[in-house]
């Protein structure tokens, strides 16, 4: 008998993800992608000897990561080795002032403790609600579909009414006093894609995965992470197209029948897309798309960036392989994201140095530098505004790290919101997909199944749960489930058995 096909728009972490659970179900799955590498948002640049992560270079949460190998019969640790970073950042606040985050605990503690006498008790209560958060959360909550409110309505979830009102930065400040300690506890959130004073304070759930779980790095990179799941996808029989671009979806009542790329067409059973989302809906005549242009310009967008790719002839001094520097107004800088959408003056930016701690990432003696800078989306983007902050960056690593670093620039490759419009048709240039505000939770956010269509469905950091490497794969597996509750009758489940 002949398996039901499913296609697959784009080949970065959710649809792999997806691509997996489906093949694993049975369904005979095909991946389309316009790029010529998979990876999406998190591919990878190799110059001159340098290895540089494009996108994603934090690895949180291992244990979404490990799940999603042990759902197949497998480790992590069977397709790359992870290193436990320590420290697990650093973070600088002026010229040679900065705070070191230890990868555990009791060091941690000890570090707040040092800083604001009597903190640490403080640090302990706030990490035991966040425990508690992570505990509903990702073992949980962000495995809900989002199709129905009740999903999510729990005894648990009642108690924890208040810190879905209550915002992160409030209940920061309400445990620490200290600002730089208030900073660091502010930081994970920012992942998720908003303002800490817009993020409710459940998802301190972040700072359990910042402070408990700590911060890994797969040697060779993020990028390992993405061969891992081609791999896997691969042994699980998923056939993946690069240089694919698919321009047009073909429906016929109700139903998408196939889809169009340059000079093919691909007939499919199902429609899954991890393409950004209203891209998708573009693909498709205007009466079959759920959101209009005025629904997205009226959402909270992530942030884009600014990415500087740099490989420096020496090994840089007082910097750490994740490095982020908070010496400028946080608040100002938020402003210009989400209220102005200008460029910051002052901004705080992020910097990783892979090289610090994977010998695979630079020739000997040399260092890889990755520098971000959060951006609003559809920010103007010039090579004379690029030109301009990389010089404001290497100013700031210049005073704050105390050295010389401009005469030891081998290359630059800068990226923006052109190129995330280029590369990935990203909305608005967007690097990180729709931020996690309350009214952009769960059943607020775009759905995975369209509402028009009944084979169309969608995965991603534009849908549920959200940004980020492992909601990411979580998406991939919440989507792939659904498929299976509304076409399980039509399936032919087959399901493949790997090796062990
Ligand atoms: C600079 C940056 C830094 C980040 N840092 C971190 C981090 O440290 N830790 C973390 O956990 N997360 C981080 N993230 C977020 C994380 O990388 C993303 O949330 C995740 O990679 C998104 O995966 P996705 O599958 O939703 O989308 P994508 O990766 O965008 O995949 C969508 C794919 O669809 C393809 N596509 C688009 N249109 C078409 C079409 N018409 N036909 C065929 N294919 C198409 C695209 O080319 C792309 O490959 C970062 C993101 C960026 C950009």
């Amino acid at each position: 008998m002949l398996k039901k096909k499913v296609i697959i728009i784009g080949a970065g972490f959710s649809s792999l993800s997806a691509a997996c659970y489906l093949a694993n179900a049975g369904y005979s799955v095909q991946i389309l992608e316009k790029n010529d590498t998979v990876g999406g948002r998190a591919r990878q640049k190799i110059r001159d000897g340098f290895t540089f992560d494009i996108g994603p270079t934090f690895y949180w949460m291992p244990d979404v990561f490990e799940q999603f190998f042990n759902d197949f019969g497998k480790s992590a640790s069977d397709y790359y080795q992870l290193q436990k970073l320590n420290p697990a950042y650093q973070v600088y606040f002026g010229p040679q002032d900065y705070i070191c985050i230890a990868d555990n605990f009791k060091a941690i503690k000890d570090t707040f403790e040092s800083i604001e006498p009597g903190s640490s008790a403080q640090l302990q209560k706030f990490m035991d609600i966040a425990e508690d958060n992570y505990n509903i959360a990702i073992r949980d909550l962000v495995y809900k579909p989002g199709e129905h409110l009740f999903e999510i309505v729990t005894p648990k979830t009642i108690r924890k009414l208040g810190s879905f009102i209550n915002t992160i930065k409030k209940q920061v400040a309400s445990y620490i006093k200290n600002e730089k300690l208030r900073k660091i506890l502010e930081f994970p959130v920012l992942f998720l894609g908003a303002k800490p004073s817009n993020t409710p304070s459940f998802y301190n759930f972040m700072n359990y995965a910042d402070f408990k779980l700590g911060t890994w790095h797969p040697i060779g990179g993020m990028y390992e992470v993405v061969k891992a799941m081609k791999a896997l996808a691969e042994e699980l029989g998923v056939e993946i197209h690069t240089n694919s671009p698919v321009s047009k979806i073909h429906v016929k009542n109700k139903d998408v029948i196939a889809v169009e790329t340059e000079g093919t067409n691909y007939n499919c059973d199902i429609l899954l897309s991890g393409a950004d989302y209203n891209h998708t809906e573009s693909l498709l005549d205007e009466s079959y798309r759920q959101y209009s242009l005025s629904y997205w310009e009226k959402k909270t967008f992530a942030p884009s960036a600014l990415l500087f790719y740099v490989g420096f002839d020496k090994e840089l001094k007082n910097l750490s392989h994740h490095t982020l520097f908070f010496d400028t107004d946080f608040e100002k800088h938020a402003a210009t994201i989400y209220d102005t959408k200008e460029w910051a003056e002052d901004p705080l930016f992020y910097a990783s140095f892979p090289s610090k701690s994977d010998h695979t990432c630079a020739p000997k003696g040399k260092e890889a530098g990755i520098f971000l800078i959060p951006i609003a989306p559809d920010s103007e983007d010039t090579e004379i505004i690029r030109e301009k902050y990389f010089n404001i960056i290497m100013d700031r690593l210049e005073k704050t790290t105390n050295q010389p670093v401009r005469p030891s620039v081998l290359f630059k490759e800068s990226y923006c919101v052109k190129d995330f419009k280029a590369d990935y048709n990203s909305c608005k240039g967007n690097a990180y997909g729709l931020a996690n505000t309350l009214l952009q939770t769960h059943i607020l956010r775009p759905k995975l199944k369209s509402k028009k269509l009944d084979n169309l469905y969608f995965t991603g950091q534009l849908t549920v749960p959200g940004p980020g490497v492992p909601p990411s794969l979580i998406s991939g597996k919440i989507v792939s489930d659904l498929i299976l509750k509304y076409h399980i009758n039509e399936a032919i489940i087959r399901p493949v058995k790997l090796p062990v």
